[in-house]
């Protein structure tokens, strides 16, 4: 991946204000990949679902969250690429930076490629992507199994669908998003993590804990 594969993320957000990294792009690679699942009370609550790509961590907003359930299909809308730094950034971005609010690490693990073409041979991460056609294996502590991410032709942006492949994981009676609400790194809240900010920082200086 380009250099600058951290430009787009740096750009949109005034660095000096927002407690989240400036960060790098990685070098390492491995077989095991890291994915994080970040709950974000911004304008509007949604779930930051990021992979590990050649080094950063290429990035989906969801607006329910992932489903055990195979039957349903969530809309997944690319955003920028973040610095894989980000993966453990837990606070509150302060009002009037870029994607304001408490940003939560929700679920956060390994995963692994399982993408393979005709011959049964596995697909890099970073084609699958350009193809807009993912499948990867989740070892998260709230989320396991195999999920897909597929491109839509709808709308004009990047929109994309995530929806629970069929394994032993699906279920379609259990929704972690409701019943799993507490921090996978601190175990906190989204109110506890608001307000852990708001007794660390002098009031004037972080108006996010307002709220
Ligand atoms: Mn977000």
């Amino acid at each position: 991946m380009a250099k600058d594969a951290l430009k787009v993320y740096r750009k949109r957000r005034n660095l000096k204000i927002s407690p989240e990294p400036y960060g790098t792009v990685k070098k390492r690679q491995s077989k095991k990949l890291l994915f994080v699942i970040q709950k974000h009370a911004a304008r509007a609550l949604h779930y930051d679902v990021r992979l590990e790509i050649d080094g950063v961590l290429v990035s989906w907003a969801v607006p329910k969250g992932p489903s055990l359930n195979p039957q349903i299909k969530r809309l997944a809308i690319r955003t920028d690429d973040h610095p894989m730094e980000y993966a453990k950034f837990e606070g509150v971005i302060p009002k009037g930076a870029y994607g304001a609010g408490t940003v939560m690490v929700w679920d956060i693990g390994k995963y692994r490629n399982i993408k393979t073409d005709d011959d049964g041979n596995l697909i890099p991460m970073h084609e699958c992507l350009k193809k807009g056609t993912i499948e990867v294996f989740l070892e998260g502590k709230k989320l396991e199994g195999a999920y897909a991410l597929v491109k839509t032709k709808l709308g004009g942006g990047d929109q994309w669908l995530m929806v629970k492949m069929r394994d032993e994981y699906a279920n379609a009676r259990r929704n972690p998003v409701n019943t799993q609400k507490e921090s996978a790194l601190t175990e906190r809240t989204m109110a506890k993590i608001s307000a852990d900010e708001c007794e660390r920082k002098p009031r004037k200086k972080v108006p996010a804990c307002q709220y």
